[in-house]
């Protein structure tokens, strides 16, 4: 054989060798990473841990922090999270009669109570608002000053009867974890339904329309929380926590592999 061709099968066979065990150590520095990896999911009503070798098809993984970001509730007023923020701080800040402006209080005439399923934040007209989470999908728009929507309400007998509202422009945006907020009497709307909005996404500026056309009320934004299938509740005992939660949660989690 001439030495030439044995000098290149040798050479060719050491670049193989190398190109093998190169890939074995890259093997074997990935699978010392993933790990570290633990995957945790729900199987019936029981927590599941496994490793990633045991999935079976495509997973996104969302890290404690993102999820944080993303569930998180923030000021309707600020396009970012403030480092100390309490929903409460807010509502108390912005709310100027706490008999008339809170959710809850009573409304309507004498011949059709009903409840005031938002809360009144007086701000200046025309202040920019932001949704209340840094993600949403924008579900209902109105830019029709008088704009109407049905609300429940009672008769002078007790009975449960429905009534028109005069919202005017409106928003209603959803979250990730099912809630909905809706932002009422805007001068003007920014956004149009089907919309993925950010937590800096200005949705519209606060204003006087619907029922405050009529009733001489100074500007303000009327906000509403609702769960997905509707139902209204105070957003004070709500919306009270601060931080980080998931963050904390997964800290404290004791989780054997
Ligand atoms: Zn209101």
């Amino acid at each position: 054989m001439n030495s030439r061709i044995a000098i290149m099968i040798i050479l060719i066979m050491v670049i193989l060798l190398v190109i093998v065990i190169s890939d074995q150590v890259r093997i074997r520095y990935l699978e010392g990473k993933l790990n570290n990896l633990l995957i945790l999911d729900e199987e019936g009503d029981s927590l599941v841990v496994y490793h990633p070798d045991q999935v079976k098809e495509r997973l996104i993984l969302i890290t404690p922090g993102f999820a944080d970001r993303f569930t998180n509730y923030k000021s309707p007023l600020s396009p970012h999270y403030e480092s100390d923020y309490a929903f409460q701080d807010l509502v108390e800040f912005y709310i100027e009669n706490r008999f008339q402006d809170h959710y809850g209080t009573s409304r309507g005439t004498k011949e059709k109570r009903r409840k005031h399923e938002g809360i009144d934040l007086f701000v200046a007209e025309n202040t920019p608002v932001y949704p209340l989470a840094d993600y949403g999908v924008v579900v209902q728009v109105s830019d029709n000053p008088n704009h109407l929507e049905w609300a429940e309400c009672w008769d002078q007998a007790g009975k449960k009867d429905t009534v028109q509202i005069e919202y005017g422009k409106l928003v209603k945006v959803l979250y990730p974890d099912g809630l909905t907020s809706i932002y009422v009497h805007l001068n003007e709307v920014n956004v149009q339904e089907g919309d993925e909005v950010r937590g800096d996404t200005v949705l519209g500026l606060t204003g006087v329309t619907g029922n405050l056309l009529r009733s001489g009320k100074k500007s303000h934004l009327h906000l509403e929380l609702r769960y997905l299938d509707g139902e209204s509740f105070d957003p004070r005992w709500r919306l009270h926590w601060r931080g980080t939660a998931f963050v904390e949660f997964v800290k404290r989690l004791m989780i054997n592999d």
